[in-house]
């Protein structure tokens, strides 16, 4: 793939830290006449049009290239996490990520993979079989915009599952009132009982920020913090401590 892809980077930063610790890739087009283009347009195209699988390998390759420029650049590398359709979850996909992981020479445990419901929900053996050789590989598995779905809570725990990436949607609602907010509540009471990592993703507010807080997600994403950025972006603020100072004012304007 090329014809103007790009990859860009948005930050997660892990609440016992107050530091980035990883990062999501996010594939953009940029095109002649109409300028950057969302990959909510053009995503479901290349799904439709076939081109997915290669997309998706490409941005494997992307993130696994990266993580080795970020450790060229003397930088400690946070963890990729990289956005998998269901068209494309399979077991060449598996192979593609593990002869990925050698080509690059990165440790696997920097990649992450983002799944969603409908992938784990297909039950079909093959992909619960490629769940767990991804798994053996050392990689991460999340599943992104959790809660949209229809997932069954007995296979979550059967899962080889590391994080759930709590939906958009519950994040915004939480603002309408404490009916939502103890929906949230209950994912993440969920969430921790499985073991497994809660991440909130389209955090924007400063309201919304404390109250996940205090809530006991583990990790946020969000404009709060930063938009996507291109990697040479990112890699300013992987350096800087610009995140930890501004957890400390948002602890402080609500004390
Ligand atoms: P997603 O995986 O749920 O990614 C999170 C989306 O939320 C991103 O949109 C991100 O920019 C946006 N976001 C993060 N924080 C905020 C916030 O505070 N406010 C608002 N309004 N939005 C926020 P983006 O980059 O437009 O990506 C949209 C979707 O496109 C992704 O949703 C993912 O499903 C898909 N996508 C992106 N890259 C890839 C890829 O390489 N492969 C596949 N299969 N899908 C991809
Ligand atoms: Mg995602
Ligand atoms: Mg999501």
């Amino acid at each position: 793939v090329d014809g103007g892809f790009e990859v860009y980077y948005q930050p997660y930063l892990d609440l016992q830290t107050n530091a980035i610790t990883g990062c999501e890739a996010l594939v953009r087009w940029r095109h002649p006449q109409r300028g950057m283009i969302s990959p909510a347009e053009f995503i479901p195209l290349a799904e439709e049009m076939g081109l997915i699988v290669e997309l998706g390998a490409w941005a494997v390759v992307e993130a696994c290239s990266q993580i080795r420029a970020f450790l060229r650049q003397g930088l400690r590398p946070p963890k990729i996490s990289v956005n998998v359709s269901s068209l494309q979850f399979n077991a060449a996909f598996t192979s593609l990520v593990q002869r990925t992981i050698e080509e690059f020479g990165i440790d696997p445990c920097l990649l992450e993979l983002e799944l969603t419901e409908g992938v784990l929900m297909s039950n079909a053996e093959a992909s619960i079989r490629s769940l767990h050789d991804l798994k053996k590989l050392g990689v991460s598995l999340s599943v992104d915009d959790f809660g949209t779905g229809y997932s069954s809570l007995s296979y979550l725990s059967e899962f080889p599952l590391d994080e759930l990436k709590i939906d958009r949607s519950f994040v915004i609602a939480f603002d309408n009132g404490p009916r939502n907010a103890s929906l949230v509540s209950a994912i993440i009471a969920m969430g921790k009982s499985l073991n497994l990592r809660l991440v909130a993703e389209g955090v924007d507010s400063s309201a919304q920020y404390r109250f996940l807080h205090e809530a006991g997600v583990d990790v946020i994403q969000g404009f709060l913090f930063s938009k996507p950025v291109p990697a040479d972006d990112f890699a300013v603020l992987l350096g800087s401590n610009r995140f930890a100072e501004q957890i400390r004012n948002l602890e402080r304007e609500a004390a």
